[in-house]
């Protein structure tokens, strides 16, 4: 029996290979896309639109978008900062996008130059703008759990950015456990803190890293506190930044495995992650980074 519907939104091609030293084609990233879609993925952010110059892995975004095939029902978020990043996302035919502020003004300030609260201001008109372009529109708050600056985060912070965002113009919040610390006690405070303030449970989203083997433990406390949106990255791609040779990005493969077996409906083909997993492992000549990934999927011998 069903247990619901889950929405499996992908990260690979923009968290995961922004975070890759490898920078990869165009064409192969197409084809990875392509791959994704095919296995039934219904979001895939597929890029961002900042400074070549600064993530050069994604500096192909203005020729990349444009040249994805546009399947009924998919949807290709991108990640903008600022004026000349919508300008750029308009320009290659973007419909949905992704802003990104922090719990924290410790890691706001290293990753993206301002506090939270300037974070805040910039975006506004960016929201506004992508709203009356009729875009779909996401926040995310990244260090909703620990920050690599401002150590412990109190439960209410991520909350409040994310209500924030939500006046904004924000369809979708979605809380990042950026450097993969947090464990699912964490996970039902901060849910339950966000229903309190009145954020509505299908507008939350979770990004969880595995950086310490506790992604899945918090999609369950997620899901258990009625969550439905959870983040991937086929493959595994991405790594931590803040622990190098550590893994990052919950891997999508890993993910479906458990809504697959804990009932949830998502629409997303083990096997076609699973592809996709192999060609991204080989695009950047490593070996997946995924639990799954390695094992593969399971056919149990016999049914009771
Ligand atoms: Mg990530």
């Amino acid at each position: 029996m069903s247990r619901g519907r889950v929405r499996v939104y992908e990260v690979g091609p923009r968290d995961g290979l922004q975070n890759e030293t490898r920078v990869i084609a165009t064409d192969d990233k197409r084809r990875f896309i392509e791959t994704l879609v095919a296995a039934g993925l219904r979001e895939v952010e597929a890029t961002s639109f900042v400074r070549p110059d600064r993530v050069p892995q994604l500096a192909d975004a203005d020729s990349l978008l444009p040249s994805l095939p546009r399947a009924q029902g998919v949807r290709y978020p991108v990640l903008v900062a600022n004026r000349a990043g919508m300008d750029r996302a308009a320009a290659a035919g973007a419909d949905a996008i992704a802003v990104f502020t922090a719990a924290t003004d410790g890691f706001a300030r290293h990753n993206i130059g301002v506090d939270v609260a300037a974070s805040l201001a910039a975006f506004a008109p960016l929201l506004g703008e992508a709203r009356s372009r009729g875009w779909w529109r996401r926040g995310y708050v990244s260090t909703a759990f620990g920050c690599p600056y401002d150590g412990r985060v109190d439960a209410l912070r991520p909350v409040q950015v994310a209500r924030r965002l939500l006046e904004l113009g924000a369809d979708e919040v979605c809380f990042g456990d950026t450097i993969g610390v947090g464990v699912p006690s964490q996970v039902a405070e901060v849910t339950g803190l966000a229903l309190d303030a009145g954020i509505p449970v299908e507008r939350i989203a979770y990004h969880f890293h595995d950086t310490r083997g506790t992604a899945l433990a918090n999609v369950s406390a997620a899901l258990a506190a009625g969550v439905r949106t959870f983040d991937a990255s086929t493959g595994g791609t991405g790594g931590c930044p803040y622990a190098p040779g550590a893994a990052g990005n919950l891997a999508t493969e890993d993910l479906v495995y458990l809504l697959d077996g804990e009932g949830f409906e998502h629409g997303v083909a083990l096997d076609g992650v699973l592809e996709a997993a192999r060609l991204v492992s080989r695009l950047l000549g490593r070996p997946l980074a995924s639990k799954v990934g390695q094992a593969g999927g399971w056919r149990p011998a016999k049914e009771p």
